[in-house]
């Protein structure tokens, strides 16, 4: 119960199982068309174009920069945290001049007015928004933020690393420009693929700009013709693509659509919330300053006075992983619950019981036992 990587389902991992298959294989040149056609329709984004490559979320971000930014552009960086600062890190690395918009706290979502502000004075190539920062569980108002951007004129950008597959997000409808992701989160494949999907808009971007991309390996003139042979049934080679991961992202994707994209935005709703009730029963405080920006697809809580980041020990010795703290601001004081991909009531209530029994070992005994579960069960049942 980590934020990723997440728990995988087993027919994922036989899709790991079988012999490597060559990445001019027959079977596989089909099984990565129809991955590329999968990526597309989870992010609700008929219009856009699909890119897997191997490497992990940061390389994903990488890949949005380094092919829509130019010396010189600016960018707004939209601020939560920990994955924003490192977002404006890649962006500084390939020399945007960076303006950041930060949350008032810790804890606090971005002020879409704030934004709307920053959107106003003009100059922006591109916005980028953290869908969840992973260090707080913030869930920022993706929506109002995206179409702020569009209305300017202005490239947007979502790190979804901690939500694609998990939060509700319309890609087309809402006119974000790149949502960009990695496999071991609530896309439910172990990690090791960067999953990225660009507009037309995002694409003319790149055909535009006047520099060259200052990497070979994050390149899209690399990657899509490649990513353009495969959907066409045609093998093409640029460097060897991880095909075994290739077919288990193919087999979670399908497991994803097969469930229905609104269908799995409510199940992490609903999950989200049975934690949440738990978290409330045992009189803890969460990181996200209220309800409406705390994430469906992780919790971030405070220890209890008198706790400290060994509780993250104790309830592995109950039997199941959690994380301690991120954000470097709050580090030692919070302990984070990944629920994505795979969350079902069962792991709600093993995971509330063991966070419960360690709390008590740990000597917070200010609820009777089983008042968190007894919490949540009321949530999953309500
Ligand atoms: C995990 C994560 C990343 C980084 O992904 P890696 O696969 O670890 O490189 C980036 N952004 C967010 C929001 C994340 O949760």
């Amino acid at each position: 119960m980590i934020p990723g990587p997440v728990d995988v389902d087993a027919d994922v991992l036989q899709a790991l199982s079988g012999p490597v298959p060559g990445h001019l294989d027959a079977g596989f040149i089909a099984t990565f068309g129809r991955a590329l056609k999968r990526l597309r329709e989870v992010s609700l984004a008929p219009g856009a174009q699909p890119f897997v490559v191997s490497g992990s979320g940061t390389l994903a971000m990488e890949l949005a920069v380094a092919n829509l930014i130019e010396p010189g552009d600016r960018a707004l960086v939209v601020n939560t945290g920990y994955f924003s600062d490192r977002m404006a890190h890649i962006l500084e690395r390939h020399g945007a001049k960076v303006t950041h918009v930060r949350a008032a706290s810790v804890g606090s979502a971005p002020d879409v007015a704030q934004v709307e502000a920053e959107l106003r004075g003009g100059g922006f190539k591109l916005m980028t928004v953290t869908h969840v920062d992973t260090s707080t569980a913030v869930l920022a108002p993706v929506e109002p933020l995206v179409k702020a951007a569009r209305q300017h004129g202005v490239l947007a950008v979502v790190d979804g690393v901690c939500a694609t597959a998990g939060e509700a997000f319309h890609q087309d409808a809402w006119g974000a420009d790149v949502y960009l992701t990695a496999s071991q989160k609530a896309v439910g494949v172990p990690p090791g693929l960067a999953l990225l999907t660009v507009s037309p808009r995002a694409i003319a971007a790149w055909k535009a700009r006047k520099a060259p991309v200052a990497s070979v390996y994050a390149d899209w003139a690399e990657w899509l013709p490649i990513m353009e042979a495969y959907e066409a049934g045609k093998p093409a080679y640029f460097a060897t693509p991880p095909t075994s991961l290739v077919c288990a992202l193919d087999v979670s994707l399908g497991q994803i659509l097969a469930e229905g994209m609104e269908a799995r935005f409510e199940r992490h709703r609903r999950m989200a919330r049975a934690f949440r009730a738990a978290w409330s029963a045992l009189g803890l405080k969460l990181v996200p300053t209220s309800e409406d920006v705390a994430a469906n697809t992780l919790s971030a809580v405070y220890y209890p006075d008198g706790v400290d980041a060994s509780l993250v020990g104790r309830v592995k010795a109950q039997g199941v992983a959690i994380a301690g703290g991120l954000h470097p601001e709050i580090k030692p004081r919070y302990f984070r619950v990944g629920h994505m991909n795979r969350v079902s009531p069962g792991d709600v209530l093993v995971t509330v019981g063991a966070i419960e029994r360690a709390l008590h070992a740990a000597g917070h005994r200010t609820a009777t036992a089983g008042t968190a579960v007894a919490a949540a069960q009321a949530a999953l049942s309500g």
